[in-house]
C-alpha cells in the first residue's frame, strides 16, 4: 500500500493546529467541563423513535418557535446549531476575515479561526479580567476584525465584562460582535438580547449545554434576520438531529425544572466560594457562571493530587498562571472536592515548608 503522510497533505493551517482537548479521564467526581450535575428527568416520546428512519426537520421549526418564545425574539432571528461550537464555526466560515477576542477566553474561537485559515488576534484582558479600555480599541482599529467574540460571563475567568465596555466595542466595530452568553443563565447581570434591536452588528450565542443538556448539542445564534440568513447559507442541511430537537423542545416546555436547577447551582456556587476563600493558599476569582477559577501555589501538583483522590477539575495553568477551574457540582460532589482540595493544598504547604527549611 502507498505511504501517505497525511499531515503533509493537510492544509498548512490545519497541520499546525492542536485539537480542542476534551479528554475522557475516569474519576469519581467530574467537575472539569462546566456541565450541569443534574440530568434531565424526561426523554423524547415514543413518536420520535418511530420517526428515526426519516431525516430530522431541517429547520427545527418547533424547537425554534419554543426558543423564540423563551428568548423573546421572532423565530426568524434564530439559527440552531449542533452546539454553539458549530455556530462559531458557521459564523467564521460565513464572515471570517480576522477574528478577535480578548484572552484568556474560550479556546474554540482561536481553534476554529485557525482551522478555517483565518487570522486570529487575542487581546489580553485587564487585571480584573475585564476588557482593556486602551488595547482593545487600538487592536480593533489596527486589525479591523470581521468578527469579535466576547464570552460574557467569560470562560475561564467567570466574570461578566462591563456592559459599557461591550457596547463601546459594538459601536466601534465595523464587523460583527458576538456576545457568547453560554453562562448567562447563572449570571445576576442582564444579558444582551434586549439590545439586539438597537445594534444590527450585535449577535448573541446561547446554549443548552450548561443547564442540563450538554449531550444534545443544541446551541442558538440570535441576531438580525439578515445576518441569520447569511449564516444559514453555510449550515449543513440536517445539523440538529431529531432526538435532540425533541428533548430540547421538552426542556423549553419544562423551564421550571431547569430554573430550579440553576438556582440550586447558584446557591452552591456561593457556598463553594466561601469555602474556597476560607482555605489558606487558595485564591478564588468572583464568578457569574457555573464554575469558579481559583489560584493555588502550584496548579500542576494540586491538579494531580485532586485527580488521585478522584476529583477532575480543569488545569488552566497555561492560560492563567497556577489557576484551576472547578465546575459547581451537587452539594455532595462539592463537599468531596473541598475536602480533597484542603488536603491537596495542605500537602503542598507541608512540602514548601520542608523544602524552605532546607535552605
Ligand atoms: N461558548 C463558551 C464560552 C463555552 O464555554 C462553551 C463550552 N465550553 C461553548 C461556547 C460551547 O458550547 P456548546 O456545548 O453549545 O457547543
Amino acid at each position: 500500500m502507498k505511504k501517505f503522510d497525511f499531515s503533509k497533505l493537510a492544509k498548512p493551517n490545519v497541520r499546525s493546529l492542536k485539537p480542542y482537548q476534551a479528554k475522557e479521564i475516569s474519576c469519581r467526581v467530574k467537575l472539569d467541563a462546566n456541565e450541569s450535575p443534574y440530568p434531565p428527568k424526561t426523554g423524547p416520546n415514543k413518536f420520535v423513535f418511530k420517526m428515526l428512519n426519516r431525516y430530522p426537520d431541517p429547520e427545527a421549526s418547533e424547537l425554534k418557535k419554543a426558543a423564540a418564545g423563551s428568548f423573546g425574539v421572532p423565530p426568524e432571528n434564530i439559527l440552531i446549531g449542533n452546539g454553539s461550537d458549530e455556530l462559531i464555526y458557521y459564523l467564521t466560515m460565513a464572515f471570517g476575515g480576522t477574528v478577535l477576542s480578548p484572552v484568556p477566553t474560550f479556546s474554540m474561537y482561536e481553534i476554529i479561526s485557525m482551522a478555517l485559515g483565518e487570522k486570529y488576534v487575542g487581546v489580553q484582558l485587564d487585571g480584573s479580567f475585564d476588557l482593556e479600555t486602551g488595547k482593545m480599541p487600538t487592536a480593533i482599529k489596527k486589525y479591523q476584525p470581521r468578527l469579535i467574540f466576547l464570552s460574557s460571563p467569560n470562560n475561564p475567568t467567570g466574570n461578566c465584562f462591563s456592559s459599557d465596555r461591550i457596547l463601546k466595542i459594538v459601536e466601534a466595530s465595523r464587523g460583527l460582535v458576538i456576545v457568547d452568553e453560554a453562562y448567562q443563565p447563572f449570571s445576576s447581570k442582564k444579558g444582551f438580547i434586549p439590545l439586539l434591536k438597537d445594534y444590527r452588528n450585535l449577535a448573541i450565542l446561547r446554549t443548552l449545554s450548561k443547564t442540563g443538556f450538554a449531550a444534545l448539542r443544541v446551541g442558538f445564534l440570535i441576531a438580525d434576520r439578515d445576518l441569520i440568513s447569511e449564516v444559514n447559507k453555510v449550515r449543513l442541511p440536517f445539523n440538529t438531529n431529531s432526538l435532540s430537537q425533541a428533548i430540547a423542545l421538552k426542556a423549553f416546555q419544562d423551564k421550571k425544572t431547569t430554573e430550579a436547577n440553576i438556582r440550586a447551582i447558584n446557591s452552591e456556587r456561593g457556598k463553594l466560594m466561601n469555602k474556597l476563600l476560607a482555605i489558606e493558599g487558595v485564591d478564588p476569582f468572583p464568578s457569574e457562571a457555573n464554575f469558579i477559577l481559583f489560584r493555588v501555589s502550584d496548579a500542576d501538583i494540586v491538579f494531580h493530587r485532586l485527580l488521585k483522590s478522584g476529583v477532575l477539575v480543569r488545569n488552566l495553568d497555561s492560560v492563567v498562571k497556577n489557576a484551576l477551574r472547578v465546575t459547581v457540582g451537587t452539594p455532595s460532589e462539592n463537599n468531596y472536592f473541598i475536602k480533597s482540595l484542603k488536603s491537596a493544598v495542605a500537602e503542598n504547604e507541608q512540602c514548601r515548608f520542608s523544602t524552605d527549611t532546607k535552605h
